[in-house]
């Protein structure tokens, strides 16, 4: 049996506040056995350096750290730069995205549009030295057409020399388990770790979800909402709904669970140790 890839997600902090905090998160995350914290990356530009100065900090603190890179509005050599820096740090693993361009930011295209060719350009260019890693939507990306479509284009993905894939989060276990058999009928073999993401805030959430496509099934939503301003009961409910879908997850084979902390440490560890993680 394929030994279970856990990972943590942080995303840049834009304050020397959140910088102090992000350190605590880490120093409290980083005493579970997890493969690797992952770093997002803003497609947008304004916290691209914000991206680099966590890197730089994970990566002096030994610890293996997987950056996020968006090639939206990217020029080839940019993106090549921000890649032969991260291999003199010795990072082993990036994320590949096409990314987003956030609303009236005017930045154009760039060199590459999807993200295929982003993870192409970094075989053509570091051969087998870096693990790439890409996303996977069990719900379908909210661009795509239909839900074959987004299948043969996640191939592409796995085609151009994806590793493994991280998903969406989701709230659904079948529509996970759907996802993979329709990825295991189109010959995709990567593993395609879970997305979790815990619940500890309705209206942020509602709102996170509508923007990226995550469903929240109508009777969590119901319960939620019946909560009202009642942090403490939506946080419990949250949780066991949250444990209870990584349990079945990873009962029923799925090769790991990666964490969007939102660069909190408690309601991720939470999780963790109800489900006896080391
Ligand atoms: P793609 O794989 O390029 O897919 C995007 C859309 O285009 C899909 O609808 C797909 O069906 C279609 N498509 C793909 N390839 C082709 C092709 N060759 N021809 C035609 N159509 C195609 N965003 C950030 O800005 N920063 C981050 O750090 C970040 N981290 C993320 C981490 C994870 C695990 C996930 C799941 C998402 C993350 N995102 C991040 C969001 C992501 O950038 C968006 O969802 C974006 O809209 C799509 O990125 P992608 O890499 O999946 O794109």
């Amino acid at each position: 049996m394929r030994e279970k890839i856990y990972s943590f997600e942080l995303f840049p902090p834009k304050s020397e506040k959140g910088f102090l905090d992000l350190k605590k998160t880490v120093g409290k995350l980083s005493e579970k056995n997890i493969h690797f914290f992952s770093c997002t990356y803003g497609a947008g530009g304004s916290t691209q350096e914000n991206t680099f100065a966590t890197v730089d900090w994970l990566r002096m603190q030994q610890i293996n750290t997987a950056p996020h890179l968006t090639c939206i509005g990217n020029s080839i050599e940019g993106t090549l730069n921000i890649l032969e820096r991260y291999k003199n740090q010795g990072v082993k693993r990036i994320v590949a995205l096409r990314g987003d361009r956030p609303s009236g930011s005017g930045i154009s295209n760039g060199d590459l549009n999807h993200a295929n060719e982003l993870v192409s350009l970094i075989k053509q260019e570091f051969g087998d030295y870096f693990h790439i890693e890409v996303a996977a939507y069990p719900e379908m990306h909210p661009q795509a057409s239909n839900f074959s479509e987004d299948i043969k284009n996640f191939k592409r993905k796995i085609d151009a020399g994806a590793n493994s894939a991280i998903t969406q989060y989701f709230y659904s276990k079948d529509a996970y388990s759907r996802f993979v058999d329709q990825c295991s009928n189109s010959n995709i073999d990567i593993p395609i770790v879970p997305g979790v993401m815990p619940i500890t805030n309705f209206s942020s959430l509602r709102r996170f979800s509508a923007n990226c496509g995550a469903e929240i099934p109508r009777w969590i939503c119901k319960r939620l909402e019946g909560f009202g301003d009642d942090l403490k009961s939506i946080r419990e409910f949250g949780e066991e709904v949250v444990t209870d879908l990584c349990q079945h997850l990873l009962s029923d084979g799925a090769p790991g669970l990666h964490f969007y902390t939102m660069n909190r440490s408690e309601p991720t560890l939470a999780l963790w140790n109800n489900l006896n993680l080391k």
